[in-house]
């Protein structure tokens, strides 16, 4: 993989391409949103597709030439309906904010209420948050887990909703290391009246490989990144039944965007074809096998985990009670610098600001696609442990950093 065409062009560019790729080969991506696509979906989205303006949907365009984007589109929708079992799906969606946005649009009016988990026990900016746009215009109330157990309090969650009588309740997080129950969530919202829109951004890929429990068919509307466990390239999607496509496909276009990024739903249809290969299951049950592992190494090292331990893809450690001195933003700064990148992550009960909070969070779809599997968790585990117990130590860290050279040379990518 080379950027040689480009580097005519624009070396600036090139070398910036050339960095990047460089740092995905030489670091362990652990943040737990990221993973690493294949050469084929890589391809897909930098095609001549980039060119082509579609807007509308496959067989009904508002312009002419669109035989191949149609092609492209009606793959990936018929491919996520066969991944996911959905009676109807949109591709379009530039990202899984925007899949959210396409669902509150087609059924929401302004200063509708909206109830969703809280941001800092891991809920999303697209869930109500004031500095999006869900919370300038919508009412936006907000359940907890619990922080004694970080488990969600799913009966605290149904006392609020019958007090709040929201029009949608959000299930589907960005930081919850457990099995969501979407039937729970359902029930709730069935016993008030509400919507309910489950948003799985980082589980598409659980889902989708049989090791997390679907919500396709319980919710009536199933949001997602394409980028994230699925590894289907940047985008969103959205799964809905029949009675609701329409509006859902009118939300999308022409309600809240443009010409659909037809490269990035080429993407899309190649990582999907990709993830309805039987050997994507034991990826998916691999990413979680891994997650565990590592969860398992880091309590052994005494680091405590919200919830006690994880049943997906993602562990989030309350750094708090075994290195009180150190922040979120300590641990993800040194850990960095030896070349292993995770994020900085609220935590219930945050004492701290978000902006520099008492977790981290750490996930393994990126290093289970490189290969990796339990041994090298436990290698990984105990990496993060000695660098995060010592993060200004020299002698520490360039052993760890040596180490992760070994690790990523053993485990190439993109060769
Ligand atoms: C990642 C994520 C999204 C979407 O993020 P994009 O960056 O817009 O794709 C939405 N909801 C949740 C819960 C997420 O974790």
């Amino acid at each position: 993989m080379n950027y040689e065409t480009v580097r005519e062009t624009d070396p600036a560019v090139a070398d910036a391409l050339d960095g990047e790729l460089q740092r995905q080969r030489d670091t362990l991506a652990m943040i737990a949103s990221e993973n690493h696509v294949s050469p084929a979906v890589l391809e897909a989205q930098g095609s001549a597709l980039t060119n082509k303006y579609a807007e509308g949907y496959p067989g009904k365009r508002y312009y002419a030439g669109c035989e191949y984007a149609d092609e492209v589109e009606q793959l990936a929708i018929d491919r996520a309906k066969e991944l996911w079992g959905a009676e109807h799906v949109n591709v379009q969606p530039h990202s899984g904010t925007q899949a959210n946005m396409g669902v509150y649009l087609a059924m929401l009016d302004a200063g509708d209420k909206i109830l969703s988990l809280d941001l800092n026990h891991g809920g999303h900016l697209s869930h109500g948050h004031p500095a999006n746009f869900t919370g300038q215009l919508y009412e936006v109330e907000q359940y907890v887990v619990d922080e004694e157990t970080g488990y969600i309090d799913y009966e605290g969650l149904h006392a609020q909703a019958e007090e709040f009588e929201p029009d949608i309740i959000v299930s589907g997080y960005s930081a919850y290391p457990r099995e969501v129950d979407f039937e729970r969530v359902q029930e709730t919202a069935d016993a008030v009246g509400a919507l309910h829109l489950a948003d799985i951004a980082h589980i598409t890929g659980l889902v989708a490989g049989g090791v997390h429990e679907s919500p396709v068919g319980v919710a009536d509307f199933v949001t997602g990144s394409t980028h994230k466990t699925i590894r289907a390239g940047r985008g969103g999607i959205i799964m809905t039944s029949e009675e609701y496509a329409d509006d859902i496909d009118k939300a999308v276009f022409p309600g809240g965007q443009g010409g659909p990024l037809m490269h990035n739903i080429a993407g899309k249809a190649v990582g999907f074809k990709e993830a309805l290969e039987p050997e994507f299951d034991d990826y998916a049950a691999q990413v979680v096998e891994n997650a565990k592992v590592l969860g398992e190494t880091l309590e052994g090292h005494g680091f405590e985990l919200v919830s006690g331990g994880t049943d997906t893809h993602l562990v989030l450690v309350d750094l708090r009670p075994s290195h009180p001195d150190t922040t979120g933003g300590d641990a993800e700064e040194a850990l960095e610098e030896v070349g292993l990148v995770l994020n900085a992550n609220t935590v219930p009960g945050e004492t701290r600001s978000p902006f520099n909070p008492s977790g981290i969070r750490a996930g393994t779809p990126a290093l289970t696609t490189r290969g990796m599997g339990t041994e090298e968790m436990e290698q990984v585990g105990d990496l993060i442990a000695r660098v995060v117990d010592a993060p200004d130590d020299a002698d520490v860290k360039a052993e760890a950093a040596a180490e992760i050279d070994e690790l990523t040379d053993a485990f190439p990518l993109y060769e």
